[in-house]
């Protein structure tokens, strides 16, 4: 728990979210401004700021993309297909310093790039 994260008090719950998924680990919610008709983020619980900090923890990287397996896993998510997607610093517009990974489909989505 890092103080004044705001991701770290949604984990919490002192920041009320839309929860879809939860373990001991990882939490998911929907992104309050989606992007395409499902638009989620995955969080581990231990605070990093973004995924380079995270890469010295390779296990929280595993139960982060075990908890998106697990959760899209017998949805049409995953025969349809899904994109994840980590912003790190200004030029991918990292808004919120506690690493997150977009999960966002539900739609054909362009291709991804430049703007
Ligand atoms: P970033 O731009 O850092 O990659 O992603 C941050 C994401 O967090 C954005 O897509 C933004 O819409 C989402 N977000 C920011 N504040 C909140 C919030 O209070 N609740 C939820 N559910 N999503 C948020
Ligand atoms: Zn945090």
């Amino acid at each position: 728990m890092s103080e004044n994260c705001l991701f770290c008090k949604i984990g919490t719950g002192a920041i009320p979210s839309q929860k879809i998924f939860e373990n001991e680990k990882v939490f998911g919610f929907v992104d309050i401004h989606p992007q395409a008709k499902t638009h989620l983020l995955f969080v581990h619980k231990t605070h990093t700021s973004n995924i380079n900090d995270m890469s010295k923890d390779s296990t929280a990287i595993a139960e982060v993309f075990q908890a998106i397996a697990e959760y899209t896993k017998d949805k049409d998510l995953s025969t349809d297909g899904f994109r994840v997607v980590t912003n790190l610093g200004p030029n991918a517009g990292q808004t919120v310093f506690h690493t997150h990974f977009h999960v966002v489909g539900g739609e054909p989505l362009g291709h991804f790039g430049r703007r």
